[in-house]
């Protein structure tokens, strides 16, 4: 592919905004009004409103989500192709390449209120890229971000933020043989997410995944975060500014097998080593050869050092993976290659 290619237009290269897809019973006002809590309670919306935001949201879909076949390689030409506003999906694929992309805010116009997640939270629909059952797939080369439409000029409603974006890259359902190298991921808050249920059915066995030589730079969570899976996650540079809203990087949930390998994190004024992992019911985490600000640091004990109950070291697995950069040139490695051209 060549330059840019929009989600949010009609069949004519037209663009569409927010208005053209809602539905004629759907406003945000309306929706404000009628599933405020105070008045609403903490039920789930439901009820027409709720029915015809929806039906907003499956119009946009029709526009946004683009699906990739199997046996297909998407390579961006020249340093200037991009997908902006598209949720590009790979579901039940097999072998295919994602290389040399900007992708850019992914956004819906049509979050959903969940007063039950996290003490309420907007949700919304669209990844940049998901990968949904999808095997033997590399994620190289490219760059992920929210664009000129950043959360931190998203409104609050509800005493949350209007949150229009989702993952950047989710892989999940299954998915396994996955790697992501030398992409740049940024500004942005649920990075990548590696499995989305606690329910084992379609992931336990599954979600093998690597991740090396990205770029995470003022990412607030999910960097990853992982249930199930076996991953790898090596030479990484992760950049964590202070007064951003940083959450966590390592996400360790449900039998989750997170094996952390020479990465190099620049933490900011008031970050510790004790706040890089989470704690999402998972068990063990191992990790080896981490530099923080330039000194070793074992994320395990400063986790540990702080949390209860305390991480496991044995994930029960080590890759068979030989090459590794020594965590202190990572990050002009990374610098050097990571993104787009
Ligand atoms: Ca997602
Ligand atoms: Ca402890």
């Amino acid at each position: 592919m060549r330059g840019t290619i929009r989600g949010n237009v009609d069949a004519d290269n037209r663009p569409l905004s927010c208005d053209d897809y809602a539905d004629p019973g759907y406003s945000l006002d309306a929706y404000l009004e009628q599933y405020d809590p105070d008045t609403w309670g903490n039920e789930e919306p439901s009820g027409p409103l709720e029915e015809a935001r929806v039906r907003s949201q499956q119009n946009q879909e029709e526009r946004v989500r683009v699906s990739v076949g199997s046996n297909t390689r998407i390579v961006g030409l020249g340093d200037d192709a991009r997908l902006l506003g598209v949720n590009l999906v790979l579901e039940d694929v097999d072998n295919v390449a994602v290389r040399n992309i900007t992708f850019e805010d992914a956004y819906d116009c049509f979050p959903a209120w969940d007063p039950g997640d996290d003490g309420g939270s907007w949700n919304s629909e669209y990844d940049n890229l998901s990968l949904r059952g999808a095997t033997h797939v590399r994620v190289d080369h490219n760059t992920f971000s929210d664009g000129d439409n950043p959360d931190s000029e998203l409104p609050v409603y509800f005493g949350a933020r209007y949150q229009v974006h989702d993952g950047l890259l989710d892989i999940t359902n299954g998915s396994d043989f996955v790697t992501a190298s030398f992409n740049v991921f940024r500004d942005h808050d649920k990075t990548l997410l590696i499995g989305s249920t606690d329910d084992p059915a379609e992931d336990r066995g599954h979600l093998r995944v690597t991740l090396h030589h990205n770029l995470f730079d003022n990412v607030l969570q999910r960097a990853p975060r992982v249930r199930f899976g076996r991953v790898h996650v090596y030479n990484n540079h992760y950049v964590v500014p202070a007064g951003q809203g940083y959450s966590y990087s390592w996400g360790v949930g449900v039998e989750s097998a997170i094996y952390a390998e020479n990465n190099y994190f620049d933490l900011g004024e008031g970050i510790s080593a004790a706040d890089i992992a989470y704690d999402w019911r998972g068990t063990a985490l191992f990790d080896t050869g981490t530099l923080v600000n330039g000194r070793p640091v074992d994320v395990v004990a400063a986790y540990n050092a702080e949390h209860d109950p305390d991480f496991g070291r044995d994930v029960g697995w080590e890759p068979s993976h030989r090459g590794v950069h020594p965590t202190r040139v990572v990050p002009a490695v990374v610098a050097a290659k990571a993104g787009p051209g």
